[in-house]
Formats: structure tokens, C-alpha cells, sequence
């Protein structure tokens, strides 16, 4: 990784907003539900070492992620809160998770067979995974979750302490699919807790069930994408169930202007030619960083104005088409607002044909990110 902070492109992550996003769904929750700030993916690209801190200080009380070795970089900084692994992993890996206090899920019988419980120095925490109708991971019927917990109970050292599932389409208008995995959930959870007496944290709901139907929450919801300020679909911010403030900008300065003559062209494949004399900037970011080439023609915001992207992106610049001459290290705003004007994730996500989950995971570690 680099962290070179010498280059003229930067990420600014404002802290005070996931502080900010917390106490607006806060606000929505039954007071014993709690909240799992989710950080995977380097907290969806914004950091998860700072993301996390602020977001324990905030009323967070646990957090999670995908993989063990992002679960390893929490406990590294001395974060000593409860961390969730939501993806599968290795269960040879299970000692190392049980030794830092790292929560594992998971679904299969196999997988429990496979752990290796004479090398447990500690007790392992366990969450098991219901697959309600994401299709994705998680025990889909009772049989499985009869064979499982019959496993469990032969196992020591080993501590169910969570049950969950995942909904596929919270997000949407329709909720016929999302009650119907709610449903689903509800029935499991009844033949669960037949075979299962002992207290077990349960949750269901990411940023969207959350903010949509905050009283089918449980002890736990799972909040993600709109810690950081963004909705989770396009509908649900026309919707205004919650105000959310977003947490991430890019910028970057012109380290090169040129006056350029009608007919001459730009970039790669010549696949600009200016149909009359203007000035053009130069901004060092490009795909190498995460800065999509299918960006060409996306603005940017130069003194608060919208100026397009011209030519192809390379790897590590591009090229923008400017209304006047600018002095040299002027401030270029690829995301974030610039006096009244604005690009959000959302308009990024849209021309690129995406979801705002991905522009903040696509900008890569080249560029610092620096907290305020
Ligand atoms: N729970 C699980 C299992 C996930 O995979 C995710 C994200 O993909 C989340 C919770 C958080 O979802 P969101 O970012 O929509 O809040």
C-alpha cells in the first residue's frame, strides 16, 4: 500500500459525518437494538481503521467485515470491540479467529467437522447464517439447521453466540420479497429456538431494512452503506426516510493548462478534437487509482463550475476541457461540492452505470485519504 501523501490527489473522509449518520438511524431504533457498523472493504473505501473508531465512539457497539485478514487490520489498531467476519472462511483459520476474539459465521456441517477444536487455545463465537432468499450463503431449511445444531451440540469450546440472514431487495419499492424473507426468517427462528434454549444475538437487517422498517429489527442491525452517508437506492433518497450526510470527496489540482487550437486532439485513440480554440487542464488521477475510463465526458467541478472530462483516461492523468486559463494547482473536485455545486457518488455511480456501493470501493489505496 502506498500512503504517500506527496501527490496532488486526495481523498477527504469528514469524520463527523458517520457520527452524524449514526444518531439519524439511531433516532429510527428501538432502544435494544444496537448497531454493527460494517467496514468491510476498507470501510467501503473511506478506511476502516478510522471509520470504525469513530463509529464505536459514536454508538456503534460492534462491527464487521468480510474476511478475517480485514478483521486482523481492526484488531492490529488496538480496536478491542466485537468484530463479525461475514464471509466463509478457511476453518483451519478458526484458532487464529478464536485467539484475537474474531466472530466467525457460519452455515455448514462440513465446516464445523473440519475445525481442528484440540488447537482451540480459546473459545471460538460462532454466528450462523440463514440464506432467507439471497441466494448466497446460509442454511436455506430446517433439515440443515437440525443436522447443524446437532453438530453443535457435540462441539466444546465452541460458543453460538449469533443467528442472522440477509435481504436482497430492501432497498427496492416492492416489499412482497422482503416480508417474504422475513417470513421465512421468522420460521426458522421458531424451529430454532425449539432445539436451541440458550440467549443468541439475532440480526437481520442491512441500512435499508433499517431505515425502512426499523420494528422488524432485533438486537442488532447491520449498517453500511449509509454510514457513510449514502442511500441505499436511488428510490429510497427520493423517499427522504432519513437524512443522511455523505462522508467522502475527491479532489485533485490542474498541474498543467494550455491554450489548444480548433482541430487538435486529446488523449489515447485521438478521440477528442476541440471544435474551437480553448484551454485545457491536465489532473493527475486516472484508472490506476480507481478513476473508471468510462468516465470520459463525467464533469468535474473547477471554482464551483462543471467542466468535462475530454479523451480517454490514462492511467495516472486526464484531461479536462476548461472555460478560461486557471492558475496551475487549482482545486478540481471529482467528488463532493465546490460552492453551491455538487457531485455525489450517486452521479458517479449513475453515468457508470453502477451503485454508489462500488465508486467509494473503486478508488484505490494510491490515493490518501486524509480525516477531518
Ligand atoms: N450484511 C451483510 C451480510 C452484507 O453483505 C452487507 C453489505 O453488503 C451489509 C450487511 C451492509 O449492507 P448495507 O451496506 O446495504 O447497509
Amino acid at each position: 500500500m502506498i500512503t504517500s501523501k506527496f501527490r496532488n490527489t486526495w481523498i477527504e473522509i469528514d469524520l463527523d459525518t458517520i457520527g452524524y449518520n449514526i444518531k439519524q438511524i439511531r433516532t429510527k431504533l428501538h432502544e435494544k437494538t444496537n448497531i454493527i457498523a460494517v467496514v468491510k472493504a476498507n470501510a467501503y473505501g473511506h478506511g476502516s481503521i478510522q471509520v470504525a473508531k469513530k463509529a464505536l465512539q459514536s454508538g456503534a457497539s460492534a462491527l464487521a467485515v468480510a474476511m478475517l485478514e480485514e478483521a486482523l487490520v481492526l484488531r492490529k489498531a488496538e480496536i478491542s470491540a466485537p468484530i463479525l467476519v461475514l464471509g466463509w472462511v478457511q476453518p483451519e483459520y478458526a484458532k487464529i479467529a478464536a485467539e484475537q476474539d474474531i466472530t466467525l459465521t457460519f452455515f455448514q456441517k462440513e465446516w464445523l467437522e473440519q475445525v481442528n477444536f484440540k488447537s482451540l487455545m480459546k473459545p471460538l463465537k460462532l454466528h450462523m447464517k440463514w440464506d432467507t432468499g439471497m441466494g448466497r450463503i446460509g442454511i436455506r431449511t430446517e433439515e440443515e439447521l437440525n443436522e447443524v445444531i446437532f453438530k453443535l451440540r457435540q462441539m466444546e469450546k465452541i460458543h453460538l453466540t449469533g443467528i442472522y440472514t440477509h435481504f436482497s431487495t430492501a432497498d427496492e419499492q416492492g416489499t412482497d420479497f422482503f416480508l417474504k424473507q422475513n417470513e421465512r426468517f421468522n420460521q426458522l427462528l421458531q424451529a430454532f429456538q425449539k432445539k436451541w434454549p440458550d440467549s443468541v444475538s439475532i440480526h437481520t437487517g442491512n441500512s435499508a431494512a433499517a431505515i425502512r422498517f426499523p420494528e422488524k429489527m432485533h438486537h442488532y442491525i447491520r449498517f453500511g452503506i449509509s454510514l457513510y452517508g449514502q442511500y441505499p437506492s436511488k428510490w429510497m433518497k427520493s423517499m427522504q426516510f432519513i437524512s443522511l450526510k455523505q462522508a467522502f470527496s475527491l479532489h485533485s489540482t490542474l498541474v498543467h493548462v494550455k491554450k489548444v487550437k480548433a482541430g487538435e486532439t486529446i488523449g489515447y485513440g485521438n478521440t477528442y478534437m476541440l471544435k474551437q480554440d480553448g484551454w485545457v487542464g491536465t489532473v493527475p488521477i486516472g484508472y490506476g487509482d480507481g478513476w473508471n475510463r468510462k468516465l470520459q465526458g463525467f464533469p468535474v467541478l473547477i471554482e464551483g463550475k462543471r467542466m468535462p472530462i475530454i479523451g480517454r483516461i490514462c492511467m495516472d492523468q486526464m484531461m479536462v476541457l476548461l472555460d478560461q486559463a486557471y492558475p496551475l494547482e487549482t482545486k478540481v473536485t471529482l467528488i463532493g461540492s465546490q460552492y453551491k455545486q455538487m457531485i455525489g457518488t450517486e452521479e458517479v455511480a449513475e453515468y457508470l452505470d453502477t451503485i454508489p456501493y462500488e465508486v467509494t470501493c473503486m478508488i484505490n489505496e494510491r490515493i490518501p485519504r486524509f480525516y477531518r
